[in-house]
C-alpha cells in the first residue's frame, strides 16, 4: 500500500478535441481558459479520476481536429479543475440534434505530479513523479443549446491520472487507477450501449466481457430489430452501415395459418424507416463492441470474467473481482456502482441476491433454431422476407434472415409439448417437417450451423439494483421472444439507467432516490409489453381456436391491412402495447371481410 498522503498535479499542456454529431461548423473556437495544479489528499483526487481512452472521441460523423494550447504560458491558479471554454457558431440555434447526439468535448492533459506528501513505496524517483493522462469533458447538449448565442460555456470535471506501468509506480498504480465510475459486467446491446452512453458524457467506465468478440451470446438468440431500437443505436453513434454486414433489411412479412390462409405484410414506415433487420448476433455484437472502444472514458477487457462483486466496510457493493484466462485475479474497484448487463443467468445478479419480483413460469416456450443456405423463396417474394408458419396448435416455424443471404429457421413450441427424446436434431427436423409451407421452403436448403436450443424461456423480472448494484437488459428483465423485443429493451433500459447514473454522478439524484426511480423507467418501458408479450403467448401457443374461428374471424382481421400497420405498430413500441387490438378493428376487419367473401362467391359463380 502507498503511503502517500496528497499530492499536487500541475497541468503542463493539453490537447482538446470536439467532437460534432451534426456539423463542423457548429464549433467555432475551443480554447482552455484556466489551468492549475490540482490538488487533495489521494482519497479526494483519485475518485474522481477516470481511465484514459487513446483515440479521439469519435461521437457522431465530424471530429474537429484537436487545438494544442501550451498551458506554460497561463498563469498558475490553485483550482480542483480545467475549463474549458466553447463558442458555438450561430447555426447551433436550429441545431436539430437530440441531446444523446450532442457534442463532446475532451481534453488530453500532460500531467505531472509535482508535489508529493509522503513517500512513494519505491521512493519518488524523476520517473516516479511522471505521469500523463486525459480529462474527459462531457458536454451537456441541452443547455448548449438553449444558450446558443455566443456561448462561453465552462465544464468543469476532475482531472484524470493513469499511471503507465513505470516500474517505481507500479505498486502506486495498483491502487491508484484501477478506479472507474462504474463497472459494467457484460458487453453486449445492454452494457455496451450504456457504457457509450455514460462514457460519452465524461463518466469513467469498464466494460468486461468474458467472451471474446466476435462470438454469439451464451443465451442465444436469432433476433430482429425494429426501426426504435435502430435509432437507439443510431444515439449512440453506432450507425446501420457499421452493423449492415451481418444483418438483413426485411421490407416484408408472410404469416402463414397452415392450413387455413395466409397473408403479406408490408412493413410500415416507423420511425423513419420501412424495414426492419434481421441480423447475426456475434458479427453484430463485436461491431458494437468495437464501436463502444471509441468512447473516451471507456476501458473495455475482452476475455475477463467476472467471478464475484466486493462491498465496503457497510456492506454496499463497491467492485468486483475477476480474471482474464491464466492471469491472477484482479480487484477492480466502482465509486458509483457495479452494473450487471451480464444477461438472463447474471452472475451478479446472483452475487448480490437479486430477488425474483415476478416469474410467470407457468406458461413458457422453448425454441429450437439453426441457420440454413439456400432457401426456396416464400412464393412472389425472396429469401428476405420474415415467415411466420403456424397451425394454432401449440409449435410454430419462423423464418429470421441473418446476413449474407443465410436465414435463422426456429421452432417455437410450448414447453410443455417438448420431448426430444435426447435427439434435439432429429425433433427439430420433425416439427420442421410437420409443415408443408415449411417443407417448400426448406427444399434443397441446408443447415450450417449448429443446432441451438433454449428451453423454458424465462418471463420475469428481478430486483433492479441495490446499494451500490443494478441491473439491466436480460438481467433484470427477461421475456419470451415472440415479439422480438429482448434487444429493444435492453437498449432502451440502458438508455434510461444512463440518465439516471448522469444525474447521480453530478450530485443530482441521491443512490436512494435512484433506484426506485430505474424501477418506475423499467416498468414504463417494458411493463406494458411484457404484458401484452405474456397475452401472446398465451394466444399463440396455449389457445387452439377452433377451425371455425380460424377460417373466418381470423383471417378476415389477419387479412386487413389495417390489422398489419396496428401489429407492426405494436411490435415497433409505435403505439402502446396496452390494448394495441381495438374491438373496433375486429369488427371492422370482420364486416370487411364478410364483404369480401361475399364479393368472391359472386365474382366465382358461374352466372356472376
Ligand atoms: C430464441 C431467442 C430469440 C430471440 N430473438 C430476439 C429477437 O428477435 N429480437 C430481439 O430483440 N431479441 C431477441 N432475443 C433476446 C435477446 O437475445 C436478448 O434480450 C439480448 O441479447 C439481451 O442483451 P443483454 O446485453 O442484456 O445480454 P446478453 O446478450 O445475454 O449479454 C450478456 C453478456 O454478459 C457476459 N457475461 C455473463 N456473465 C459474465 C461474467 N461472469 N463475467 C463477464 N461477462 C459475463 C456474457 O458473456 C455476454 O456477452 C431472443 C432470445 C432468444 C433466447
Amino acid at each position: 500500500m502507498p503511503v502517500v498522503s496528497s499530492l499536487v498535479v500541475e497541468v503542463s499542456s493539453a490537447v482538446v478535441e470536439v467532437s460534432s454529431a451534426v456539423v463542423e461548423e457548429v464549433v467555432e473556437e475551443v480554447a482552455v481558459v484556466s489551468s492549475g495544479p490540482v490538488s487533495g489528499s489521494i482519497g479526494e483526487v483519485v475518485p474522481v479520476l477516470s481511465s484514459l481512452v487513446d483515440p479521439p472521441v469519435v461521437f457522431g460523423s465530424t471530429v474537429v481536429p484537436p487545438v494544442v494550447v501550451p498551458l506554460a504560458v497561463m498563469p498558475t491558479v490553485p483550482l480542483t479543475s480545467v475549463a474549458v471554454s466553447v463558442s458555438l457558431a450561430e447555426e447551433v440555434g436550429c441545431w436539430p440534434v437530440e441531446d444523446e447526439l450532442g457534442w463532446v468535448v475532451a481534453a488530453e492533459l500532460s500531467l505531472s505530479v509535482a508535489e508529493v506528501t509522503g513517500s512513494l513505496p519505491h521512493a519518488a524517483s524523476n520517473e516516479a513523479t511522471r505521469a500523463g493522462g486525459m480529462n474527459r469533458i462531457g458536454c451537456d447538449a441541452t443547455a448548449a443549446r438553449t444558450r446558443w448565442s455566443n456561448v462561453r460555456r465552462i465544464f468543469r470535471t476532475g482531472p484524470v491520472i493513469r499511471w503507465r506501468g513505470h516500474a517505481a509506480t507500479t505498486a502506486f498504480a495498483a491502487t491508484m487507477t484501477e478506479i472507474y465510475d462504474v463497472i459494467i459486467v457484460g458487453g453486449r446491446p445492454a452494457g455496451a450501449s450504456l457504457a457509450a452512453r455514460l462514457g460519452a458524457r465524461g463518466l469513467s467506465v469498464l466494460l468486461v466481457d468474458k467472451a471474446s468478440f466476435p462470438s454469439a451470446p451464451e443465451v442465444p438468440s436469432c433476433p430482429v430489430l425494429y426501426p426504435r431500437a435502430m435509432q437507439l443505436l443510431d444515439e449512440i453513434g453506432f450507425t446501420e452501415d457499421r452493423y449492415a454486414h451481418a444483418s438483413t433489411p426485411v421490407g416484408a412479412a408472410a404469416l402463414v395459418f397452415e392450413p387455413y390462409f395466409s397473408a403479406r405484410l408490408t412493413v410500415p414506415r416507423m420511425f423513419g424507416r420501412d424495414y426492419i433487420r434481421g441480423f447475426d448476433r456475434a458479427g453484430f455484437d463485436a461491431a458494437l463492441w468495437d464501436h463502444v472502444g471509441g468512447f473516451a472514458g471507456v476501458t473495455r477487457r475482452a476475455g475477463f470474467r467476472v467471478d464475484d462483486v466486493t462491498r465496503d466496510e457497510h456492506g454496499r457493493v463497491d467492485g468486483i473481482v475477476g480474471a482474464e484466462e491464466g492471469s491472477a485475479s484482479e480487484r477492480l474497484r466502482a465509486r458509483l456502482c457495479v452494473v450487471g448487463a451480464d444477461g438472463r443467468h447474471s452472475l451478479v445478479a446472483r452475487k448480490v441476491h437479486a430477488r425474483v419480483t415476478l416469474d410467470r413460469g407457468e406458461r413458457t416456450s422453448t425454441a429450437h433454431f439453426a441457420e440454413w443456405e439456400g432457401l426456396a423463396p416464400y412464393p412472389g417474394a425472396d429469401a428476405t422476407i420474415l415467415q411466420i408458419v403456424t397451425r394454432a396448435r401449440g409449435t410454430s416455424v419462423l423464418f429470421f434472415p441473418s446476413a449474407g443471404g443465410r436465414v435463422h429457421v426456429t421452432t417455437h413450441v410450448r414447453s410443455d409439448r417438448v420431448d426430444t427424446g435426447g435427439d434435439p436434431q432429429g425433433y427439430y427436423m420433425r416439427q420442421l417437417g410437420s409443415f408443408a409451407a415449411v417443407r417448400q421452403r426448406l427444399a434443397g436448403a441446408r443447415q450450417v450451423g449448429a443446432l441451438l436450443g433454449v428451453r423454458k424461456i424465462a418471463n420475469r423480472y428481478r430486483e433492479v439494483g441495490g446499494p451500490g448494484w443494478l441491473l439491466v437488459g436480460d438481467a433484470v428483465h427477461h421475456k419470451d421472444p415472440v415479439d422480438g423485443q429482448g434487444v429493444y429493451d435492453a437498449l432502451i433500459e440502458a438508455k434510461r439507467l444512463a440518465e439516471l447514473l448522469l444525474a447521480a454522478h453530478v450530485g443530482a439524484l441521491t443512490w436512494d432516490a435512484l433506484v426506485p426511480a430505474y424501477a418506475r423507467a423499467l416498468e414504463e418501458e417494458t411493463g406494458a409489453m411484457f404484458r401484452a408479450t405474456m397475452q401472446r403467448l398465451e394466444r399463440e401457443l396455449y389457445q387452439e381456436p377452433p377451425a371455425l374461428l380460424m377460417r373466418t374471424v381470423m383471417r378476415w382481421l389477419i387479412q386487413n391491412p389495417a390489422y398489419h400497420r396496428r401489429f407492426f405498430a405494436f411490435l415497433g413500441r409505435e403505439v402502446s402495447p396496452e390494448n394495441w387490438l381495438k374491438p373496433g378493428l375486429i369488427v371492422r376487419s370482420a364486416l370487411r371481410g364478410v364483404l369480401g367473401d361475399v364479393r368472391g362467391l359472386f365474382a366465382t359463380s358461374p352466372s356472376g
